[in-house]
């Protein structure tokens, strides 16, 4: 049984996190639940910004809050000193109720809206990761509609791909974000953007890929932007203050997935970008990274109520527990893994495989396939591992399923964070026209 950051088995036999004992955590806060390690989250942050303090350079390091964006987390970011990414108004809001500096916010995404960027505009923030040409066009306009002049990274796609284990070092890659590198199109926004006054371009942003094991992608990634940097300069006498290497960087959610250090991939960052561009006698430029999943996933475990099962003898045996793809549509999107325990009974011999399933109306609705477990029985508590990134993050409300409650654990201690969703919570956007109160079927 592999235990990540805090959690431990207690001498009940419970499963315990954050020095609090998840029976007691289900029974104060019910089931599902999401449980963030806040000691391990922190660890992690502090990880990315010890690491890049003693390379020297300067750096943001930016939460890519897509991740897991709710206020408490936004309060973290802040307290340990980190930047944020958002991409959509919904997550700006987040970071600007959680009172971050706006300052330190970054604006993402390859469609942006007209509201979303004039919000964004109002409020200051401090950089826009431009995608596009339409975007370069309407970010100076409304820029200039408002007297205001804003920094821009260009997002640019550098041909490198990064999954997991395999690279794949194209001339043309085919992605939907960025400009790309090979074609020309990040050498003509370049000069597109050097013509547009409301815009300054600080440098440029790549993002190679998720769930990276290896540092070679980021080591081509730099050799590529650091070539591009310098043929800029050449041609227009423009330096990059700023390179941007986006996120990536892999956690470990089953056994045989063997990430880095965080360090490790931020000595090879920061070793890569000075060797190459003191090579070409370039100024150092300050370096942001974007970590998502590495900030705060394996600090999420997910607390679930076994339910029914149903064994069909010599095929399979199914558990089901109150949540699902509803709380965590990974393993049915992506066919993601994950661990599990039985929380009220951490030290029980594993007996039998069991594929767990979740409660909605749809056979694609697992998380876990062939899980070694203890005998379980309705009302065992299953802890299921690594939940912490893209799980309340893409949570749905799909069956008119309510999103669990959300709550940090520190020191012993059960902050709620997120409430779990009521069901009026559920209606509180429905609207029943007039016309249909008429209906015999509505009052
Ligand atoms: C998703 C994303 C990230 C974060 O990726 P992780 O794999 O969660 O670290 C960072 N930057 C950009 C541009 C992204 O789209």
């Amino acid at each position: 049984m592999y235990l990540h950051g805090t959690s431990r088995i207690n001498d009940k036999g419970h499963l315990e996190i954050g020095g609090c004992d998840a029976t007691d955590l289900a029974a104060q806060f019910g089931t599902p639940l999401y449980i963030m390690d806040e000691a391990l989250v922190r660890q992690r942050a502090r990880e990315y910004v010890e690491a890049f303090k003693a390379s020297g350079l300067p750096f943001q390091v930016a939460y890519a809050s897509k991740a897991f964006s709710v206020m408490a987390m936004c309060a973290i970011a802040e307290q340990e000193g980190l930047s944020l990414d958002v991409v959509s108004d919904g997550e700006l809001h987040t970071a600007l109720q959680a009172g971050f500096p706006v300052e330190r916010i970054h604006f993402h995404g390859n469609n942006k809206t007209p509201d979303e960027i004039n919000m964004a505009l109002e409020t200051g923030i401090g950089c826009f990761v431009v995608d596009n040409f339409l975007e370069l066009e309407l970010l100076n306009a409304l820029a200039g509609d408002k007297g205001k002049k804003v920094n821009i990274l260009l997002r640019i796609t550098p041909g490198v791909e990064a999954h997991t284990h395999d690279y794949i070092s194209t001339g043309q890659q085919d992605s939907k974000f960025g400009f790309d590198l090979g074609n020309g199109a990040a050498r003509e926004a370049i000069g597109k953007a050097l013509t547009l006054s409301n815009l300054i371009l600080l440098g440029v942003h790549s993002h190679i890929g998720s769930q990276i094991f290896e540092v070679e992608g980021f080591r081509m990634a730099v050799d590529k932007v650091a070539q591009f940097a310098v043929s800029i300069r050449e041609e227009l006498d423009l330096t990059f203050k700023v390179v941007n290497l986006g996120g990536g960087f892999g956690i470990r959610y089953v056994e045989g997935e063997t990430p880095l250090p965080i360090h490790q991939y931020v000595q090879a960052i920061t070793d890569a970008v000075k060797s190459n561009f003191s090579d070409a006698n370039y100024p150092l430029p300050e370096i942001w990274v974007e970590p998502g999943r590495s900030m705060v996933g394996d600090a999420g475990t997910t607390l679930y109520t076994i339910g029914t099962s149903k064994n069909i003898p010599g095929v399979r045996k199914y558990i089901a527990v109150d949540g699902g793809m509803t709380d965590n549509p990974r393993p049915a999107l992506y066919q993601s893994q994950y661990e599990a325990i039985l929380a009220n009974r951490g030290n029980a011999p594993l007996e039998e495989t069991v594929s767990v399933a979740g409660k909605c109306c749809e056979s694609g609705d697992m998380l876990i396939w062939d899980l070694e477990l203890p005998q379980s029985e309705s009302g065992d508590l299953l802890a299921v591992f690594c939940t912490g990134a893209y799980n309340y993050a893409m949570a749905s409300n799909y069956n008119r399923i309510r999103r669990p409650a959300v709550v940090f654990v520190k020191d012993g201690e059960a902050d709620l964070v997120v409430k779990r969703e009521s069901l009026d919570n559920i209606v509180c956007n429905d609207v029943i026209p007039a016309r249909l109160h008429k209906s015999p079927l509505a009052k």
